[in-house]
């Protein structure tokens, strides 16, 4: 055995996601395990709290267990556990908390509470080895849009937020062969919070559009209408990530969570990112959703600057980025 290996078990269950990794001195993930619950929730139309919760319980053990055996690993061979603790559904994120101090309880291993957009943040840290604070990342995800200037390892400065929707949720209904051209929609400018994003308006705009043309009796041509919307999102959220790289001088730039791996998005922010000679990066989509493995990254670099959480820890649903 390697003692210069710091070996991190992660637990994930912030949303309908049961998950559990190894990961060794941060960038090496040894295994990942996700158990989905999506096909359960769209029986009733969108995450059930209470049905999530229940799920975890269920699958929890059996997740831990496998994360450890894919390792080739036991309880015994780690060095720390960590968690996410928020944001999220207090009852999912209770699930996971409560098992891993259970396990820090039982095996004396220190406890590492993680933030879960800095988990997104810190899965581009797992395929691009190069890459190491400061950088400007964007966090898009069904619940999430935070444009945040990443000062060093567990050090965040959320330039800018939704006002209003997550972008995630404009891209989860859209289809990709539409034409983006098709209907103009408005990109909306927040005066007082240049770095901030409003979509509601734009989801208004989508809804008067339709019945405009159900009045006229003019065709509606759902891929080009998913398309033109998906458009004026990305053209937004490029624009400002574009405007924050001038300002604050960064050279690097990387996108996380559930939407950094549309398509559309990702070339989007290539080319702009190509056009200002600014590096670019992305996590494979299996680290851009929900996934502990990005858990375990951050946790690492949490653990080795000597953040340690008690017993106490409680899940924070509304757990703010760069709180402590
Ligand atoms: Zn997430």
């Amino acid at each position: 055995m390697n003692s210069n290996e710091i070996k991190i078990l992660a637990i994930e269950s912030s949303c309908d996601e049961t998950a559990a990794a190894v990961v060794v001195n941060g960038r090496d993930v040894r295994s990942n395990v996700i158990s989905s619950q999506i096909a359960l929730h769209t029986l009733y139309g969108g995450v059930v709290p209470e049905i999530a919760s229940r799920k975890h319980i269920e699958k929890i053990n059996q997740v831990i267990g496998q994360a450890l055996s894919d390792a080739g690993m036991t309880l015994d061979d780690m060095d720390a556990i960590g968690v996410t603790y928020g944001p999220g559904l207090v009852g999912a994120l209770l699930v996971g908390v409560a098992e891993a101090k259970a396990i820090s309880y039982a095996k004396k291993l220190p406890l590492v509470g993680v933030h879960h957009i800095e988990g997104h943040i810190s899965a581009n840290y797992i395929e691009n080895k190069d890459l190491e604070p400061p950088f400007l990342c964007l966090v898009v995800s069904g619940g999430h849009t935070h444009l945040v200037k990443v000062l060093d390892y567990g050090k965040y400065e959320i330039l800018g937020k939704t006002r209003d929707d997550a972008a995630g949720e404009a891209f989860d209904k859209v289809a990709h062969e539409g034409n983006p051209h098709a209907v103009e929609f408005p990109r909306a400018k927040i005066v007082d919070g240049p770095y901030d994003f409003s979509f509601s308006g734009l989801k208004s705009a989508v809804l008067n559009y339709l019945n405009g043309c159900k009045m006229k009796n003019i065709p509606i041509v759902q891929a080009d209408i998913a398309a033109s919307f998906q458009k004026a999102v990305t053209d937004v959220l490029i624009g400002n990530a574009m405007k924050a790289i001038d300002e604050f001088g960064m050279d690097k730039f990387a996108i996380a969570g559930g939407v950094a791996s549309n398509g559309t998005l990702r070339e989007g922010m290539r080319a702009a990112c190509e056009k200002k000679g600014v590096a670019f990066y992305h996590p494979s989509p299996i680290f851009c959703t929900d996934n502990a493995a990005m858990i375990g990254v951050a946790a690492y670099y949490d653990f080795m600057r000597g953040q340690r959480d008690g017993l106490d820890l409680n899940a924070v649903p509304n757990l703010k980025l760069g709180e402590r």
